[in-house]
């Protein structure tokens, strides 16, 4: 369906859990309160809401977290979700420390696609960053994800001062594996704050100088705002995803459901619709809430703006919301 500025909104990110099992330094470094599972929607309540999603025009979704590989049974709702008549592609993200545990089952459903999140390839920074996390594990959910012939997507984060020297590095990953990899801004949501990314347009000079054939991609990668970048001759491709210095909110076609059941027309903003207490009423009350919480999706977001904490009221995590 359209929004009041004629955006259509046609994908929808799902966290299904707001536990990880990494510490993010820029996202949760301190764990997070826990959530009774009497809270959190279960999987037929998900599924319930996707199936009003679709009756909407939303077809397309991403299973995110926390960690969604951290919540059992993952696959289970990854594989009912698929199953609504009229959907049209469910992919997960995921930090890839367990992935391969499920990628024979995801292969086997036909997941449409794996973003995996990796910021450094060096052992010591990754364990630093992730607040514990093994790299070698990522490393080898990437290889197999790729192997298994799913389309596979690395999501970075280059932080001022951490790993700025290894954008040449992350981007030959895309190179080396035919897959892209995207550069996402740093946002100054939860600890976020905290930390100093790295402009997209900046990675992109360090890109070209090492390769001036590095040209505008204008093929279509997914569903989301990235803008592409391909060297000629390769697979692989570059994406930058930036939300603060590359604004794309008139081009946004998502909606965000939080795992306690809380649909976000827009990631700054902290009001959004409980979806949780109107299952009990039917499909119809869930998709007449959807279609007010599309209808009053903000016009933009004002992250980056001198005064931006004055305007935004979001103060929930990065892994309470999906990112
Ligand atoms: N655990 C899953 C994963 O790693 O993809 C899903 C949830 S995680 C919150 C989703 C993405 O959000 C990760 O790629 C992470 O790097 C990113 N992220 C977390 N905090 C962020 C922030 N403040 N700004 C931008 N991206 C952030």
């Amino acid at each position: 369906m359209l929004d009041s500025y004629g955006r259509k909104i046609e994908y929808m990110r799902v966290s299904i859990t707001d536990r990880c099992n990494l510490r993010c330094r820029y996202c949760i470094p301190d764990g997070i309160a826990k959530v009774p599972m009497s809270a959190i929607l279960t999987y037929e309540e998900i599924t319930e809401i996707c199936r009003a999603a679709v009756s909407l025009g939303i077809s397309r979704f991403k299973i995110t977290g926390g960690e969604p590989f951290a919540r059992l049974g993952c696959t289970d709702l990854i594989r009912s979700i698929k199953s609504i008549e009229g959907t049209e592609e469910v992919t997960v993200t995921t930090n890839g420390q367990i992935l391969h545990e499920y990628l024979d089952e995801l292969k086997d459903i036909g997941i449409d696609g794996i973003n995996i999140s990796l910021d450094t390839l060096d052992p010591e920074r990754y364990t630093y960053i992730t607040g514990g996390g093994r790299l070698e594990n990522t490393l080898r959910a990437i290889e197999l994800s790729v192997d298994s012939g799913i389309r596979t997507k690395i999501n970075c984060l280059i932080q001022r001062g951490f790993n700025e020297d290894e954008i040449l590095d992350m981007a030959d990953l895309a190179f080396r594996y035919g897959i892209d990899v995207r550069f996402i801004e740093l946002m100054p949501i939860g600890a976020g704050d905290m930390s100093k990314g790295v402009p997209g347009a900046e990675i992109l000079e360090v890109l070209k100088d090492k390769y001036p054939d590095l040209m505008p991609d204008t093929s279509r990668h997914g569903n989301g705002p990235a803008v592409y970048y391909k060297r000629s001759g390769s697979d692989g491709a570059i994406g930058f995803i930036s939300a603060i210095h590359g604004k794309f909110c008139s081009s946004c076609n998502r909606i965000r459901l939080t795992s306690q059941g809380l649909l976000k027309p827009c990631l700054y903003y902290e009001n959004g619709i409980d979806l949780k207490p109107l299952l009990a009423e039917g499909e119809d009350a869930v998709r007449e809430a959807m279609e007010k919480a599309i209808s009053s999706k903000p016009k933009e977001h004002h992250f980056g703006r001198q005064d931006e904490t004055e305007g935004r009221s979001e103060h929930r995590l990065m892994s309470q919301i999906g990112g």
